[in-house]
């Protein structure tokens, strides 16, 4: 791929997952490409992964006309996608667009899934196997469907099919990579591509016997970032629905912002704690090369987005982000007396992960009396009946006072570089929470020290998000100023404010800001 280091460049399925946004990727692409050398990896359009595993569900139950449906509304927004998708592309640059063939391949992967799903239909069964061969039409579908565009507007387009070079374990539904042979496979097959411009399906991998696999939801990312790391590229772009990584859920707070950078760790802190950015295995490749990753808005590419690297953000003093993960249940144990050799604590976490519970948080208080766990709603059943079981003598002994669940719940998490080095952090946290009236349930530092979590009521979600944003540096007190006359003592105040802003927003947190200034001469106002 020549001397200049390649970009990758991803684009996830809401991307792709309509003629305008299709448009905008060709768009991008073809600015990117004039820069130096890319390579496109693509997820399925929106909805289709979902879409797919209730068509493969609805088949396995027999239900094979209900699968079809499914197929049918597939075939119609892959294709309408890609013609008008045609069109747009050939009212930019004019005829190129009729000579590509878009519908054959498109019609001949549905009639392919068509039959896999029948075959599903009389075996009534949906191996975790079977489920990945049918998910991987659909990053076959988009990627089809870009590369014909992408070929339309003049580009030398070729589509990659993962499979080909991605090699993995027989997990399916969240298959290992295995790194050697895949990295020995994508150099054989990168060394043929010359100037083409690779459009590699996301998500999808290969055993070594040739059984389709897939990397686990959100699997695309980690395609990017592995295709970076093996072919040394210089960053990888990360195109999505919103301007980066927020300061908090843009639904809950209005005035969230995007972050401008954000360390690897910081990244990953965000990942463990229901930022759903990413599949949790995405930022290694990166970590282990050093490789930045760089989240941007399709629908507004002028926007910088989040840039994800080794060192994050210099400004030492600033949290990043404010989540909230919902419909958790705390379960809380309560002991009267501590079993010597073996507290209640490590024994409880370690029954509720041997049973396969999802543990968003655990706590225990200093002598090990209380034991905290939050875990989704849909498992509380489940993690309640382990806790009966661990636990069966010490209730028998009366020495539990008490199992409560509390349900629903949301685990809030603040994330900062910062939390090790600074103190009160944690403090200025539940102090703000506490001054709104917001119950702590319980309390979870991370090991890392990046970050600080506590429990709270779901119904108090909106108001705790808001005012931990709020607390920190994020909501800047904005004063906006239209100063009257400039004469001396306008004139005065004005060369005061120019000097003290940055004192004034670093130890105030308020950010002036001089809206317009009326003098004799005119009004001027910006
Ligand atoms: N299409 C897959 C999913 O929906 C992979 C991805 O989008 O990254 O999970
Ligand atoms: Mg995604």
């Amino acid at each position: 791929m020549g001397a200049a280091k390649v970009r990758v460049m991803k684009f996830g399925g809401t991307s792709v997952g309509s003629p305008d946004r299709l448009d905008r990727v060709v768009e991008i692409v073809a600015q990117s490409r004039a820069e130096g050398p890319v390579i496109v990896v693509v997820s399925a359009m929106q909805h289709t992964t979902d879409r797919l595993i209730r068509a493969a569900d609805l088949a396995a139950a027999g239900d094979l006309p209900a699968a079809e449906r499914i197929l049918d509304e597939l075939m119609d927004l892959t294709t309408s996608n890609g013609l008008m998708g045609l069109r747009r592309v050939e009212e930019r640059v004019g005829g190129a667009a009729g000579t590509v063939q878009l519908l054959p391949p498109v019609r001949e992967m549905i009639s392919q899934l068509r039959q896999l799903l029948y075959g599903v239909s009389l075996l009534r069964e949906r191996t975790p196997q079977t489920l990945d061969l049918v998910l991987s039409f659909g990053e076959r579908l988009s990627a089809t469907v870009l590369t014909g565009l992408l070929q339309a507007r003049g580009l030398p387009a070729t589509m990659v099919d993962s499979r080909d070079w991605l090699v993995t374990d027989d997990g399916f539904g969240a298959a290992r990579v295995e790194c050697e042979a895949t990295q020995a496979r994508l150099a054989a097959m990168a060394a043929g591509w010359d100037d083409a411009l690779p459009v590699v399906t996301g998500f999808l991998g290969r055993t070594t016997d040739g059984r389709t696999t897939t990397l686990g939801r959100n699997g695309s990312d980690y395609t990017a970032t592995l295709l970076a790391k093996f072919l040394g590229a210089s960053e990888v772009v990360v195109w999505t629905d919103v301007s980066g990584v927020m300061t908090a859920d843009p639904g809950i707070v209005k005035d969230a912002y995007p972050l401008s950078r954000l360390s690897y760790m910081e990244a990953l802190e965000l990942v463990d704690f229901g930022a759903s950015m990413f599949h949790p295995r995405t930022l290694i490749p990166l970590i282990e090369s050093g490789i930045p990753m760089r989240i941007r808005n399709t629908m507004q590419p002028q926007d910088e987005g989040t840039r994800i690297d080794a060192s994050g953000s210099s400004d030492r003093t600033a949290a990043t982000s404010v989540t909230s993960l919902e419909n958790l249940a705390l379960l809380g144990v309560q002991v009267r007396r501590i079993a010597k050799q073996s507290p209640v604590g490590g024994r409880l976490l370690r029954a509720l992960e041997d049973a396969g519970l999802t543990i968003w948080m655990s706590s225990q208080s200093a002598h090990g009396q209380a034991f905290a766990v939050a875990v989704p709603v849909a498992e509380r059943g489940l993690a309640e009946r382990v806790v009966n079981r661990e636990l069966e003598l010490e209730l028998q002994r009366g020495e539990v006072e008490s199992v409560t669940v509390r349900a629903p719940v949301t685990l809030l998490t603040l994330v900062a570089e910062a939390m090790g080095q600074t103190v009160g952090v944690a403090g200025r946290f539940f102090h703000a929470l506490g001054g709104v009236g917001v119950n702590i349930r319980a309390v979870a530092q991370g090991a890392s020290s990046r970050s600080i979590s506590c429990v709270i009521d779901a119904a108090e979600t909106q108001v705790a998000v808001r005012t931990v944003h709020a607390a920190f540096n994020f909501a800047h007190q904005q004063v906006s100023l239209l100063v009257l006359g400039k004469g001396t003592v306008g004139g005065h105040l004005l060369s005061q404010i120019a000097a003290e802003r940055e004192t004034l927003a670093a130890r105030h947190d308020a950010d002036l800001d001089v809206v317009g200034v009326v003098g004799r001469r005119g009004v001027a106002f910006d």
